[in-house]
């Protein structure tokens, strides 16, 4: 079987979950590698990570150029990577710097890309979610081998233990590729709360939480879980969290356990970031709210009558 470069997502040491699902999703479609491009010293500690979820080999492109630079140094090694190998599939992240890596290694190859997909077939068809998850596509390449980037939480990942051989890649990096420099990496202020897109729990906040005060009673009940917080996009408009805590269409896209919308009507664009959630919760005064026709377990009455309820209740249980 041939090779499926995964193209590992990471950050702090650690490996992020889209990496694990694209992993998981690798093995429908041949021998998973993963890529791992980074500093000297980066795969090294990834290494045993990556195996768990069945990466029987993991390509160490290493070099100070990959992390010197913005992303062009690395779509360039993994185009020499792909001519080298031939791959049955390439994966990425649908995140930032994966569709940016993606659509420059198209272009290196000349070879066409599926965008933001959520599932990927042995033969190269791809599944896509748009019109804010009201239209499920299929498409395929018509040039090249199935270059996809995967949207993050299409899929459980699921461990199949290997153990990875570490490959070394040779890393040049031509000068046209070094023309935007990191000059400066800020690390963002984290909590002690989960990542919204990593949590197992996520509890969100609509308008109907009515200002950014209290937005305190949802984070309560979150920090009570061990969740993250989320918000629909009519809360972050008016500022009552922040915006990169936007669920939806134009936010962050979620796939938890558990899912508890509060203050959420449920339009269409809310959904597309979080319909794929294991078991929704929904807590609305109006109990012809579209979210209903989305929840597992719904609660028609006040959120600052619930909430605190479910809160002392979720409390004597601990
Ligand atoms: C191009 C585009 C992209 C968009 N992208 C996104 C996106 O990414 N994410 C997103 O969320 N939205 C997005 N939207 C906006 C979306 O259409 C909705 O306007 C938005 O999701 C509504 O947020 P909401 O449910 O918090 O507010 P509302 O629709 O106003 O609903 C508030 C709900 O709170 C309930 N409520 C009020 N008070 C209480 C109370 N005390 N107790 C219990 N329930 C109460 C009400 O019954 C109501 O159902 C987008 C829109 C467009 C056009």
């Amino acid at each position: 079987m041939a090779e499926v470069l995964v193209v590992v997502e990471h950050g702090g040491g650690l490996v992020k979950k889209v990496t694990l699902e694209m992993l998981t999703l690798a093995r429908n479609l041949g021998e998973p590698a993963a890529v791992v491009l980074g500093a000297p010293g980066t795969a090294a500690a990834l290494a045993d990570r990556l195996g768990e979820y069945g990466a029987g080999k993991v390509y160490a492109a290493e070099h100070e150029d990959l992390d010197g630079y913005l992303v062009a140094p690395k779509a360039s090694v993994l185009a020499a990577l792909v001519r080298q190998v031939s791959p049955a599939a390439v994966l990425l992240g649908a995140t930032q710097e994966g569709k940016e890596i993606a659509g420059r290694l198209a272009v290196k190859l000349d070879n066409g890309l599926l965008a933001d997909v959520s599932g990927l077939e042995p033969d190269g068809t791809a599944t896509q979610l748009v019109f804010a998850g009201a239209t499920i596509v299929s498409s395929k390449v018509t040039r090249g081998l199935p270059l996809a980037t995967l949207r993050p939480n299409s899929l459980t990942p699921s461990p199949a233990p290997a153990t990875p051989t570490v490959s070394t890649v040779e890393v040049s990096v031509e000068e046209s590729a070094k023309l935007a420099r990191v000059v400066e990496r800020v690390a963002e202020a984290k909590g002690a709360r989960p990542e919204l897109t990593e949590a197992s729990v996520v509890v969100s906040g609509g308008r109907g939480v009515g200002s950014a005060e209290n937005f305190a009673l949802v984070e309560e009940l979150a920090d009570l879980l061990g969740g993250a917080v989320g918000a629909s996009r009519a809360a972050t408009d008016s500022g009552f969290y922040p915006h990169q805590f936007q669920v939806g269409q134009t936010g962050k896209t979620v796939s938890p356990q558990l899912y508890m919308a509060l203050g959420i009507s449920g339009a269409i664009q809310h959904r597309a970031g979080m319909q794929t959630s294991k078991t929704i919760v929904a807590v609305n005064k109006d109990g012809e709210a579209p979210i209903f026709e989305l929840a597992d377990f719904g609660v028609v009455g006040d959120l600052f009558k619930v909430v605190p309820q479910a809160i002392e209740e979720i409390r004597k249980r601990q």
